[in-house]
């Protein structure tokens, strides 16, 4: 694997291609700083000539018009080749974006490829309706790709990000040009590859890579996109909505920020599964979840307790190169990520939180961008780790005295991603989780996941829901056709 080659040039039509203008931009690896490959930047042009293919591809049915049992079957190949290069994939991931290699193979690769199955899998086994009307007339309900959607994506987990729209977006008929995100685009170029081998139509699937204001707003902006699928940060996913109405009004989804409140009772079943999850849950992936629960509540009777446990785990989450494959905890993304997430633990400590462990850039030696797993005691609502999504390495905890004190805390943010409840009591935790302005609420456990369960965040965490049979609606449109009968009989 050591002499991986990378391929940095777009795909449009089914071509591997330069921006039209010659651009390029370096590939910077955050494991050791060495220059991976150029990329395409792509601009307004190449966009538009995505755009076109796409439009192409969509309108002379090469994809849209097979059979829903054919598409499945195409499906289900790419998803196998994800599998049949994955470790291929996971070490690109992994210098491109920092993850640990055993995290970027176990996790990213299979996570992707099951999704692209699943939605193969379910495309030909969901139905269409017909209405209860009177017996003159039938009203046939029926679901319509919408055409051609751009898709883009974060580099936390580019692969899965991708995978969570294609996937359904692709298997419902519609073809897309989707846009990586500047900071990881290698993985998504693959992909694009191995769909091509795997027998989906050229034109269908196409990736522009490139800065989001250059490639990512001609997307949004285009009046030739049916739908724009985003996944990122609060910030530009609300300049998406405004993009998708100053156009065509595109249907408009966003997958964006969160600040997860994780909530310990005293009365949690088990403390040291509580501390494992608390800790495990935002050192994972170097802390650059959405869903991270980066606001920890301890009830205030065992916050003591709790901490002590957790500080003799932190040091197992120290960072180290993430091609090797025992390490847990990787490289952040790039020096801005870096650098952002050091000024976040400056604030902590300005603004009177206790640091009580990490607090540091490690590893400077390497050339990478790695950051201690840090620990933050005594945040107050107020402070803005407290406040504002870190994506790092960064843990703040706070504490409570009883459900109506940490509900109101933990609902005052922004953000309605997910949240954690930890308690014996099935009562508070049906009614905590019900108060929870969340888009997932987990109980005694903050680790489950599967593509059967919709995603998504309440509040400024996004609009609309990936994974699921739900992601369909975002992909599709719905069609009334209504026929007279009139019987001879
Ligand atoms: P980001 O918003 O900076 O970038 C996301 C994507 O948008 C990138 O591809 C980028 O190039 C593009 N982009 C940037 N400016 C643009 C513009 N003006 N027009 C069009 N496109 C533009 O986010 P990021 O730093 O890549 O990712 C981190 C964020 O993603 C975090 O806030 C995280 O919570 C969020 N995220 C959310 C989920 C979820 O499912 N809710 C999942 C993963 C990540």
């Amino acid at each position: 694997m050591t002499d991986l080659k990378f391929d940095g040039r777009a795909l449009v039509n089914g071509k591997r291609i330069g921006a039209r203008d010659g651009q390029t931009f370096d590939c910077i690896s955050p494991v050791d700083g060495r220059v991976l490959t150029q990329v395409a930047r792509c601009g307004q042009a190449d966009v538009d000539a995505a755009v076109a293919a796409a439009r192409a591809a969509f309108e002379d049915k090469r994809w849209s018009g097979m059979a829903p049992a054919a598409r499945k079957r195409i499906m289900i190949r790419f998803a196998d080749l994800l599998l049949e290069h994955g470790d291929e994939l996971a070490l690109t991931e992994t210098l491109d974006m920092g993850k640990p290699v055993k995290y970027a193979r176990g996790v990213d690769v299979n996570s992707a490829s099951n999704c692209i199955r699943w939605y193969g899998e379910a495309v030909d086994k969901v139905y269409d309706e017909i209405a209860p009307t009177a017996s003159t007339a039938l009203a046939l309900i029926t679901r319509e790709p919408v055409g051609v959607v751009g898709v883009i994506v974060p580099w936390n987990y580019p692969m899965i990000m991708a995978s969570w729209k294609i996937a359904p977006a692709l298997a419902a008929g519609n073809s897309v040009v989707l846009k990586p995100s500047e900071k990881s685009p290698l993985t998504a170029l693959r992909m694009a590859d191995l769909a091509l081998e795997a027998g989906i139509p050229e034109g269908v699937f196409n990736v522009v890579t490139g800065y989001g204001p250059e490639a990512g707003s001609p997307l949004a902006l285009h009046m030739d996109v049916d739908c724009i699928a985003f996944t990122g940060s609060t910030r530009v996913g609300k300049q998406i909505h405004v993009m998708a109405g100053q156009s065509n009004l595109k249907r408009a989804w966003t997958e964006l920020g969160g600040k997860s409140p994780n909530i310990v009772f005293a009365d949690c079943p088990n403390l040291d599964k509580a501390v494992e999850a608390a800790v495990g849950s935002i050192f994972f992936n170097q802390g650059e979840s959405c869903n991270a629960p980066s606001r920890l509540f301890v009830e205030a009777s065992i916050k003591e307790k709790f901490l002590e446990k957790a500080l003799k785990l932190v040091p197992g989450y120290m960072p180290a190169n993430p091609t090797l494959p025992d390490t847990v905890m990787g490289a952040v993304v790039d020096q801005i990520q870096m650098n952002t997430v050091l000024r976040y633990i400056e604030s902590g400590k300005s603004e009177g939180a206790k640091l009580i462990a990490g607090g540091e850039q490690a590893l400077a030696e390497t050339g990478g961008c790695y950051v201690q797993p840090t620990i933050f005691d005594g945040v107050t609502p107020e402070m803005t780790i407290a406040r504002e999504e870190i994506f790092g390495p960064v843990l703040s905890v706070l504490s409570f005295t009883d459900a109506a004190d940490v509900v109101r805390q933990a609902n005052a943010s922004v953000y309605g991603l997910q949240a954690g409840v930890w308690t014996s009591d099935l009562n508070k935790a049906h009614g905590v989780a019900r108060a929870l302005r969340a888009g997932t609420v987990h109980v005694n456990q903050y680790d489950e996941d599967d593509i059967t369960v919709p995603f998504g965040g309440f509040k400024q965490s996004g609009v609309g829901r990936d994974k699921s049979l739900h992601a369909f609606d975002k992909y599709t449109e719905t069609k009334t056709t209504w026929i007279r009968i009139d019987s001879p009989v």
